[in-house]
């Protein structure tokens, strides 16, 4: 560290190393007086500060030959936040594509900076639900500091947002906002009623009937008598149909409203408001989503995107099941809907969609916002798989054993005896399995089980080890990274 030091002091910076330390250059920072330089050493990430001033002073470390060495703490990033503000997360607006990048393990944003840089799009570093946060044993502090010290890292400075991925609750509302997220994804499933998708037309007229006048005049007026005018955009509304989206939709918009109306408005800062209604069990056909978009900009709700759920199956960590040519039909509509309002259309689980990407880049027109979460753990799985085989075995073994466990989580339709039985795989072959669908959603699921798993005195089974190799393998995951959503970003044209 002392070469590292004097070479800082004296000026001398196009060449930094030292025995041990591993050095990350991009991150080399001026600010007044205090040279800043992300380093790893033993005992991990530091942030090493050379040249006093009152940010040297307000970061918490220890002193070492004259500089300061800071671990990659809470209270250190909010000092970073103070004082470089593009370590600090950012709302976007709607006038340039975003893409969600959920790092469930608080160590591939570095990937994601590599492949996002330099293109007409930005990250969305910071992105977890209450659902990965349990299912990883973090904490939103845990994940918006991952991303901020990512970003330092890196020397990033195009901006990064924080999404509050399909919150519910409004203490999980509270929660995001206290801390700064910019994003807000509001997760409207419970306030849809999935049972009037299977009804009969007889059950879903009399429940219809059940509702007061006025509200069925209201929505009569708008959408029967009143034909939809929206460029690009094929609507057509029966009476049944209408119907059903009322019943559907009506508490849920009542819910987006006053949420809006409590949490979004009164903020005196920019948070990118995200409507979500894609995981229920119904899909969202076009006149739904125009139907809710009206709804909602009639009560001065406005959003920065819409999330619906498209016909087919967007399922994690694979590419679309469906009907592509109906997808298309359906997704023109919905991008226009969305260019009618003035929002992004957003697509979930968007990770692996390769079938699907060249249209959504050509029907939104390049303005869309694409979330993905899950991918980046199967590139950490596919490191494990080739560097560290008896550790990749362990898992797999283990995800298998507690497959119907976490199919509680997540909606899959893996077939888990059409995977290579392990005892039949070569090591060589072991990163293979994560270019089958079946594997991969084997895996996908069970990262939560698989990072918590503890052995009978407390320890982990599997996280440490796994950890500590991705420490050691970090270019190799971040190219993994780089090649992967790299895939994603030139099919989506960007
Ligand atoms: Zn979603």
């Amino acid at each position: 560290m002392k070469e590292l030091i004097n070479a800082i002091q004296s000026g001398n910076t196009s060449t930094l190393s030292a025995p041990g330390v591993k050095v990350y250059a991009s991150s080399l920072t001026q600010v007044g007086n205090t040279t800043l330089l992300m380093v790893r050493t033993e005992a991990g990430k530091r942030l090493l500060a050379v040249g006093e001033s009152d940010l040297y002073e307000q970061l918490k470390g220890e002193v070492v030959d004259g500089a300061k060495v800071t671990p990659l703490s809470h209270e250190n990033r909010l000092t970073l936040n103070q004082y470089l503000p593009y370590t600090a997360p950012q709302a976007f607006g709607t006038q340039v594509a975003t893409m969600g990048l959920g790092d469930r393990l608080g160590i591939a944003s570095p990937g994601h900076i590599q492949t996002i840089r330099g293109k007409d799009i930005r990250p969305v570093l910071a992105q977890q639900s209450i659902r990965e946060l349990a299912l990883t044993g973090r904490t939103y502090e845990d994940v918006l500091d991952a991303a901020a010290f990512a970003v330092f890292q890196e020397g990033y400075k195009d901006g990064y947002g924080a999404d509050g991925d399909h919150l519910k609750k409004e203490e999980d509302i509270e929660y995001a906002l206290r801390l700064g997220f910019t994003m807000l994804t509001l997760d409207c499933s419970e306030n849809i009623d999935n049972t009037i998708e299977t009804m009969s037309a007889d059950e879903v007229a009399a429940k219809y009937a059940a509702l007061p006048a006025s509200l069925r005049e209201h929505y009569e007026k708008r959408y029967l008598e009143t034909p939809a005018n929206v460029p690009g955009a094929t609507l057509n509304y029966t009476r049944e149909a209408l119907q059903k989206d009322v019943l559907i939709y009506d508490a849920a918009i009542n819910f987006m409203e006053a949420i809006f109306r409590k949490y979004i408005a009164p903020l005196d800062r920019a948070v990118d408001f995200e409507i979500s209604i894609d995981e229920t069990a119904t899909p969202t056909s076009p006149e739904a989503h125009y139907l809710v978009a009206n709804e909602l900009r009639d009560r001065g709700v406005t959003i920065f995107s819409m999330a619906p759920r498209f016909c087919g199956e967007f399922q994690k960590g694979i590419d679309y099941i469906g009907d592509i040519a109906q997808f298309e039909r359906e997704l023109a509509s919905h991008a226009a809907i969305a260019v009618h309002f003035e929002y992004k259309l957003s697509i979930h689980s968007g990770s692996d969609k390769f079938s699907v990407f060249p249209l959504i880049g050509q029907y939104t027109n390049g303005l869309f916002h694409i979330k993905t979460a899950g991918t980046n753990w199967l590139e950490a799985v596919r490191v494990i798989a080739k560097v560290n085989p008896t550790l990749y075995r362990r898992m797999h073994q283990f995800a298998l054993d507690h497959f119907t466990e976490a199919t509680a989580y997540y909606h899959v339709t893996t077939d888990i005896e059409a995977i290579a039985p392990l005892a039949e795989v070569s090591d060589a072959q072991l990163p293979d399995y994560m270019e089958e669908n079946n594997a991969r959603q084997l895996l996908h699921i069970t990262y939560g089980l698989l990072l918590q798993a503890k052995n009978a005195d407390g320890s982990k089974v599997f996280a440490d080890e796994f950890f500590q190799t991705m420490t050691e393998q970090e270019d190799t995951f971040a190219e993994g990274l780089r090649h992967h959503i790299g895939r994603h970003l030139e099919l989506l044209g960007k």
